[in-house]
């Protein structure tokens, strides 16, 4: 039934192997640093210009659209089972078992003994969402070239363009797609925007909006993209998106929501109801640009405000959730039951949004859904204190004007702060205690 090599969770190949062989012309690993990435060339995909997430109930796209979002799709695909023949992931899974957790919300659980056997050591404090770049610390240059499918960009002309053995840029600051070695499930990869610039995790306007049009132009409602802060269970600080295929709807994304507010730029905000994490879902704008700018700015306010949290980007980039959550917090103050900490089950992004990784035969076998339950109301903030971060998210959102993007991280931060003086002022009070 199992095929799982019993090895620690790692995403890369080269994240636990240090020093090695050198031989001549590079560090011996392939990797993407400057000993070894003269001369290297990997597939390049420019992503079509999207003016807007096309709503749901609009006639068939034409031949050329259509074709175009296949594209992305299969290349994605062909690429990741390419580096499966080529035995690059720690375990085949395939070969892992899933199940739907029967009951009303169809929670998906799946037994994945191979990934968290050990812990890992902790690189960064799970206290802080924002910390900076360490260059010491496992990060994705140093993953071998074989790891990345491809390099993803805004096309130049608005049309989607690929070129299967591109030069790789490094001056112009790429963005990578790269496999995770650890798969929680088929396709599952990784986006890394602007890789050569060393990004910390923490959400961009530009990086999520890149996240977004991945979704959008992958066009496939079984692909969806996820985000964990670091203190929301993200294992690397190097700005990263993962993102996979399970061909189900995710309990999340059938949970009732309610309208809270509708932004300028036509964005609608609303909650999450009858779910056990609480949280918030994005829809609609005038623009793609205009979604992805409310989001990003509402993950700028948390981070500036150190609340850890997840987003999961859903049915092909038309609804975004975002999660703010504590069950990181709740362990290092010994508030998680003993019975949920044996599970040593992660909640993050997947976890949270109904699909249920679990690491032990007994948990799998017992899975209910009163049991997932539990844990996802463990992650959720209370009730009281949901609200005030969606008090400070919602006013984070409403004071920028989201039809213009920042060029850059940096200029990010100066708009962020420069508009937002409340909200700057209250994040000296950390929410996370420690
Ligand atoms: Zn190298």
């Amino acid at each position: 039934m199992l095929s799982i090599k019993r090895v620690p969770t790692v995403v890369s190949n080269y994240q636990k192997e240090e020093g090695g062989e050198a031989p001549e012309g590079g560090c011996g690993r392939n990797c993407l640093k400057s000993c070894c990435i003269q001369g290297a060339r990997l597939p390049l995909y420019a992503l079509k210009r999207v003016d807007k997430v096309a709503e749901k109930e609009l006639p068939l796209l034409g031949c050329k659209e259509h074709c175009s979002v296949a594209f992305l799709d299969s290349l994605i695909l062909g690429e990741w089972e390419e580096r499966m023949q080529r035995g690059l992931f720690r375990y085949d899974v395939t070969a892992c078992e899933t199940k739907i957790i029967p009951g009303e919300y169809g929670f998906i659980a799946q037994l994945n003994e191979g990934r968290h056997l050990k812990k890992r050591p902790t690189e960064f404090r799970v206290d802080k969402v924002l910390q900076p770049f360490d260059e010491t610390k496992f990060n994705f240059t140093k993953v071998g070239q074989e790891e990345v499918l491809f390099q993803l960009e805004a096309s130049d002309n608005g049309e989607a363009q690929f070129s299967p053995n591109a030069p790789i840029d490094v001056e112009n600051s790429p963005s990578f797609v790269a496999i995770n070695v650890s798969p929680i499930e088929y396709g599952h990869v990784l986006l890394i925007p602007r890789i050569f610039e060393c990004l910390p995790q923490r959400i961009d306007h530009a990086s999520f909006l890149l996240a977004l049009q991945m979704a959008v132009e992958a066009g496939n409602p079984y692909f969806r993209l996820g985000y964990n802060s670091l203190g929301a269970f993200a294992t690397i600080n190097h700005l990263h998106f993962q993102a996979y295929y399970l061909a189900m709807p995710f309990p999340i994304e059938k949970a009732p929501t309610k309208k809270i507010t509708k932004l300028s730029d036509g964005v609608k905000v609303s909650k999450l109801l009858n779910y056990p994490v609480r949280g918030l879902v994005f829809e609609g704008g005038h623009t793609l640009e205009s979604l992805a700018n409310a989001v990003s700015e509402a993950c700028i306010c948390l981070q500036h405000n150190n609340v850890p949290y997840n987003v999961l980007i859903s049915d092909c980039g038309r609804q975004i959730f975002l999660l703010p959550q504590c069950y990181a917090e709740k362990q290092a103050l010994g508030e998680v039951s003993a019975e949920l900490l044996e599970t040593q089950v992660n909640p993050a992004v997947w976890e949270i949004s109904g699909h249920m990784v679990l690491k032990r035969k007994k948990d799998y076998d017992e899975a209910s859904e009163a049991n997932a339950w539990r844990l996802l109301a463990e992650v959720s903030l209370s009730e009281e204190r949901y609200e005030e971060v969606t008090a400070l998210v919602l006013k984070a959102i409403a004071s920028v004007d989201l039809s213009v993007k920042p060029q850059c991280a940096e200029e990010v931060d100066s708009v962020s702060s420069g508009t937002q003086p409340a909200m700057v002022a209250g994040s000296q009070q950390c929410l996370v205690l420690q």
